[in-house]
């Protein structure tokens, strides 16, 4: 066993957990369930992260078939299956890092908001908030995220829709201060989805990528800086950092830039003024 994470709490939790091939699931699972009494289920990965939900394959070595659990993380709640939504405890400094940047009277939008663990990091650190909105198309991941917006008692400060961004997107051009993109893979087709949604005034996104090791960030500055670019736009960033290894020299990274928004009368092909 390389190594596992537990996802749930003191009464329930789930142990995923990484194994070599030819290990031996059963003793693997007694030893996780000998040293953590609250562990009622292990799930070996057996996939990777894959298709757009973005959810990985999971073999049930061990215990209860239900793997739904209630996970804790900064004060907060979040109900959830791990083997249909995506979700990694170990994100959650870098959801705190986002949360903390965040001021008073902003509107944020969450692209691709999973079971809305961001949007309520958001709003439980900066409770001045105006709104936090968050889109996400995978249906069971739209129950939790309503389910833990109700759980944490926050439905004055958070709005969710089930869909595609692409698609529901259009009716918030103009209306963000800040837009988080957190899709690794892919986010890069979304930019022009995200420029349109801030305010004409500008505003800052949070744009997550992959990059190599020998070079982290070029490509993902170069993807923005195009995109941009087509839009007669033009980017100050403000922030570059890795997240967490995500496959063997390659990393989960983020760049946090700012841009101006569009004017209402043309998505693409607008003059925008350079940033300051
Ligand atoms: N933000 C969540 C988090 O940090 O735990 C989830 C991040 S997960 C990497 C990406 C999420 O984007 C998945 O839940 C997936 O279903 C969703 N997604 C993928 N493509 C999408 C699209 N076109 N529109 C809306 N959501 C999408």
């Amino acid at each position: 066993m390389t190594a596992f994470d537990l996802i749930g709490s003191k009464e329930k939790a789930v142990a995923i957990v990484e194994m070599e091939e030819g290990e031996d699931e059963k003793a693997v699972a007694e030893k996780i369930m000998k040293f953590n009494k609250n562990v009622k289920s292990i799930l070996k990965k057996i996939s990777e992260i894959k298709g757009e939900f973005r959810t990985r394959g999971y073999k049930l070595i061990a215990g209860n078939e239900n793997t739904e659990v209630v996970h804790r993380e900064y004060g907060y709640l979040l109900k959830l299956d791990p083997r249909k939504v995506y979700f990694s405890p170990r994100e959650a400094t870098e959801r705190q890092r986002i949360a903390e940047q965040v001021k008073a009277k902003e509107t944020v939008l969450v692209m691709f908001s999973g079971i809305a663990v961001v949007p309520i990091a958001i709003a439980k650190k900066q409770p001045e908030v105006e709104k936090v909105h968050g889109i996400e198309i995978n249906p069971d991941a739209h129950k939790y995220a309503e389910e833990n917006v109700r759980i944490n008692k926050l439905a004055h400060k958070i709005a969710l829709v089930k869909g595609d961004v692409r698609e529901v997107a259009r009716k918030y051009f103009g209306k963000f201060d800040r837009v988080v993109m957190p899709l690794p893979l892919g986010a890069e087709s979304f930019l022009d989805v995200a420029v349109n949604c801030l305010k004409k005034k500008g505003g800052v996104i949070h744009f997550y990528n992959l990059g190599r090791e020998e070079d982290l960030y070029s490509s993902a500055v170069k993807l923005i800086e195009e995109s941009v670019e087509k839009m007669n736009g033009k980017i100050k960033v403000l922030n570059k950092r890795k997240i967490l290894p995500y496959a063997p020299g390659k990393w989960k990274i983020c760049i946090d830039f700012k841009t101006a928004g569009v004017p209402k009368s043309g998505l693409r092909g607008r003059l925008q003024k350079p940033v300051d």
